[in-house]
């Protein structure tokens, strides 16, 4: 079956759309986006996810084109159109097609993109071997929280992980843990988990609440806090968390092995939590 997609207000097959040359997206890398991911064709927290669109939106001065109940209906007709009972939809708004200039053009609608991909969540293996990562210094700008289809900095980063045949960059900005070039990123220490502060320098992950929210109705201790890099080197355990990658063990780090070098007690009792809120509510909302 054709991938179908969603090209301001029309649903087609992805070989069918297109955008003009001008469009600020393409120009500036003008827009926000947000992913999503839908189990067994429920979409997972889709108020969260419009919220933290709303806040991008507001952060670029970009007015929201949809209502959510607009966006839900969307999401929902695309899932529809779409094969799989596990997928992601990855939608992007950006401020339209105009006359190269960076000044806020008038008059003009904004670009809405929608696409939806099959969701292959991680193998067993991949929860049993655990992931490496390297590190790198925090160079994106300072407006971390706003989900930007402007992606250069994380690109980069994130190719540094994959030369050096890890998953993914962990980043320390002025020596402390923000997060991951594509991903959120917690540590643990005595049994405790430690989260950096969803700031201005890191994304805040849908994942990222679910991770703090399974942990305190579960009585495992957590810190939010600022982490410096000695702190997070030191970790027992560390873990990177994102729609697609949900918790995964770091178990390397700049070659180094992560505690024992084997996924640590908190990580499994964590993925055991999330794995059973996925059959819960993920799957099957109330
Ligand atoms: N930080 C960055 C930079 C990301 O790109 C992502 C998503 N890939 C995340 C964190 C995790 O966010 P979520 O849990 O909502 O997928």
């Amino acid at each position: 079956m054709t991938q179908i997609v969603h090209l301001n207000g029309k649903f087609l097959p992805i070989d069918q759309a297109f955008v003009p040359v001008l469009d600020r997206g393409f120009i500036f890398g003008d827009g926000v986006y947000e992913v999503i991911p839908v189990y067994s064709r429920h979409v997972f927290r889709l108020e969260e996810h419009l919220k933290r669109l709303q806040n991008s939106l507001d952060g670029i001065r970009l007015a929201n084109p949809h209502s959510n109940e607009e966006w839900a209906a969307l999401i929902r007709e695309l899932v529809a159109l779409n094969e799989g009972d596990d997928q992601y939809i990855y939608f992007h708004v950006t401020r339209g097609v105009a006359k190269r200039d960076h000044a806020f053009p008038k008059g003009v609608a904004p670009t809405v993109f929608m696409m939806s991909s099959p969701l292959a969540t991680p193998p067993k293996e991949l929860f049993e071997a655990g992931v490496s990562a390297v590190s790198a210094v925090d160079n994106r700008w300072d407006r971390c929280d706003i989900k930007a289809i402007a992606l250069l900095p994380n690109v980069l980063l994130r190719q540094i992980a994959v030369d050096a045949g890890a998953v993914e960059t962990i980043l320390f900005r002025d020596g402390v843990l923000t997060e991951g070039a594509a991903s959120n990123i917690f540590a643990v220490e005595n049994g405790a988990i430690l989260a950096p502060p969803k700031d201005n320098h890191m994304l805040p992950g849908i994942t990222y609440d679910l991770v703090l929210e399974l942990a305190a109705a579960n009585g495992i201790p957590l810190q939010v806090g600022k982490f410096a890099e000695a702190r997070i080197r030191a970790a027992d355990e560390l873990w990177l968390t994102s729609s697609t990658k949900e918790v995964l063990p770091i178990t390397r780090f700049d070659g180094q092995p992560v505690g024992t070098g084997k996924p640590g007690a908190v990580f499994w009792k964590m993925h055991a939590l999330y794995q059973d809120y996925k059959a819960r509510v993920m799957r099957a909302p109330a």
